[in-house]
């Protein structure tokens, strides 16, 4: 541990903990251990290897360890993951962030504004999330927030590989390349989130648990469908 705060300073990683600083994290396993010794993850034992001046360094650290830190079965659960360390999660309403951290949605947690949440599998989703599906959840625009980076989101719409014929518009992040929301054409005052934005990965697996499977016909076949939710072999909202 003698050479973790060390590689610290010598990355400049707390001065500047933007981006390409934060991939270069050291492992997360290392600062588990210290911090499992302690009831509060801020970590004693980073503090006693720490000079007394550095306090901004030392509470940046100490940030950065709770993140790593992260419990699963305590929500929310915001492990490391992206380059924001900003993320949060309250009774009705969450976040959602890019990868690295430049656009940042605030978006409801439960209806109304939460209007639905669905696995596509269809070919234009397999192919725009450059994966073999699309976790969706779709907010009414009334209820989401742009905290900030809109004038970051970069548009592409198109109609060609659209099921229903009508033109889908995606917004990337222009820095990072995340997929942050889609709107369709079909589907005016809303907006189509992705669940692997969202920050408390608790909510993956309790709010935001999928309640509709559509396209099936599409999906890879190594994978099977999301067991107890509706199964749909085309669109299932038209
Ligand atoms: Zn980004
Ligand atoms: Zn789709």
């Amino acid at each position: 541990m003698a050479g973790l705060a060390s590689e610290f300073r010598s990355r400049g990683w707390v001065a500047a903990h933007g981006p390409p600083e934060v991939t270069e994290l050291p492992s997360g396993s290392d600062i588990k251990r210290t911090s499992n010794s302690n009831t509060n993850p801020s970590s004693r034992g980073l503090h006693s290897m720490m000079n007394p001046s550095t306090t901004s360094r030392l509470t940046a650290i100490q940030k950065h360890t709770t993140m790593a830190a992260a419990d699963k079965s305590k929500p929310p659960y915001i492990p490391l993951a992206g380059c924001a360390d900003d993320g949060w999660s309250k009774e009705d309403e969450a976040t959602a962030t890019c990868f690295c951290g430049a656009v940042q949605l605030a978006f409801p947690t439960q209806g109304p504004g939460l209007v639905d949440i669905f696995i596509c599998n269809c070919t234009d989703c397999r192919k725009i999330t450059a994966s073999m599906f699309a976790s969706n959840f779709t907010v009414a625009d009334t209820h989401l927030k742009h905290l900030r980076g809109r004038d970051n989101l970069k548009t592409f719409s198109q109609s060609r590989t659209i099921a229903s014929g009508n033109t889908m518009t995606n917004y990337f992040c222009s820095t990072c390349g995340t997929l942050m929301y889609r709107v369709g054409s079909a589907f005016p005052g809303q907006s189509i989130l992705r669940i692997g934005t969202v920050d408390d990965f608790h909510l993956h697996e309790t709010k935001l648990r999928p309640r509709v499977e559509q396209f099936t016909k599409d999906r890879v076949d190594w994978l099977c469908g999301v067991e107890g939710v509706k199964q749909v072999e085309g669109s299932a909202y038209t």
